[in-house]
């Protein structure tokens, strides 16, 4: 069981109030990803969940207890950092068993936990090697398996795939999910990298400046971004939303929903510009359109649209979402 709550919480670092009366609930069971700019909070947050920082104001609950001032031992976490935190002199299986040692289970048991824990995260062949002749990816096993034997309520990862290159994060992505699915437990993980947070999360939460932009799953932050500041953040590239129109309406809609022709096409948007880059990305390209102030991202099937040219941009009516004078989506 690991539900946590954040009730009025402000953090203040010195002067600087880094997290603002913030009231969220996060999910038993659920995976969810706290996602945002770099110094938005997400670290902080996560922090002060495994108690490393205490909250200058308000309430912190876990499973419906007030652990607002429990020390980090006594909170049923687990945290996964970027660095793995893994001792190099002790093999595999040590460090898989540090953390039961000190919590004085019997040898059997402890040998029996480390065996079941490390064939689910394949490192059954390893358990007798030092962490130095292993790759990025099995040493961030080790850390997993690590935090694993606490059997916590709540797992914390802080960036733990960031020093890994692009195809084994990606397929740690796919094993973090699986286990995610096969332990039940909540998962709560921080990333500034949208993408990450748009593959793995059932819920995600989007921070900036030390608040919630928006809480929802994936789909729905893609498709029913909030405001502006979501609609910009999600999505590479980004949705495309237009400078301020009639009362400071704005028109948003994602790259893959415009279209691009030479000759005038119809839409409920539609603009002119001139083709300033091409980019090929394999089954699709790229395409940014400059057209009076508004650059237009555009992903299209079709790669055989020149740069330099005069292009026609159209958008059908159920791809476009508005915002408000204010950012705020209009019928959100
Ligand atoms: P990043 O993605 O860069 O890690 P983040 O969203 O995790 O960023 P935090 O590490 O939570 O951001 O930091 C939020 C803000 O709090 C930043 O402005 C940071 O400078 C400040 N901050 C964090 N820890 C401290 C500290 N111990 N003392 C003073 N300020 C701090």
């Amino acid at each position: 069981m690991g539900s946590i709550e954040f009730k009025g919480v402000t953090k203040r670092f010195g002067e600087n109030t880094v997290i603002g009366d913030l009231d969220l609930t996060i999910e038993d069971g659920s995976f969810t990803v706290l996602v945002g700019p770099s110094g938005c909070g997400k670290t902080t947050l996560l922090r002060m969940i495994a108690g490393l920082d205490t909250q200058t104001a308000g309430q912190l609950l876990i499973d419906g207890k007030d652990v607002s001032h429990a020390r980090p031992g006594d909170r049923d976490i687990a945290m996964v950092f970027q660095n793995y935190a893994i001792y190099p002199t002790m093999s595999v299986r040590g460090n898989i068993e540090f953390g039961l040692k000190n919590n004085k289970v019997s040898r059997d048991e402890r040998r029996q936990l480390v065996e079941s824990i490390s064939k689910t995260v394949g490192l059954s062949d390893y358990l007798d090697r030092k962490p130095s002749t292993l790759s990025g990816g099995q040493r961030q096993r080790v850390a997993l398996a690590r935090a694993m034997v606490k059997k916590p309520g709540v797992f914390l990862m802080d960036e733990p795939l960031s020093n890994l290159d692009a195809k084994l994060r990606f397929q740690m992505r796919v094993e973090l999910i699986e286990l995610h699915k096969m332990l039940g437990t909540t998962f709560v993980y921080v990333t500034h990298d949208q993408g990450e947070a748009m593959s793995m999360a059932d819920t995600i939460v989007l921070m900036n400046g030390g608040k919630i932009q928006q809480m929802a799953p994936p789909e729905v932050m893609y498709r029913q971004p909030a405001n502006v500041f979501t609609a910009e953040f999600m999505g590479i590239p980004p949705m495309n939303v237009t400078r301020a129109g009639a009362d400071g309406i704005r028109l948003g809609f994602r790259p893959e929903n415009a279209r691009l022709s030479y000759a005038p096409i119809d839409g409920a948007f539609t603009a002119q510009g001139r083709v300033v880059t091409r980019e090929m990305l394999g089954s699709e390209t790229v395409y940014q359109v400059r057209g009076g102030d508004d650059v237009f991202m555009v992903k299209s099937t079709d790669p055989g649209i020149d740069v330099d040219r005069e292009v026609h941009l159209a958008v059908g009516e159920e791809h476009l979402v508005r915002f408000g004078a204010d950012g705020v989506r209009i019928d959100a």
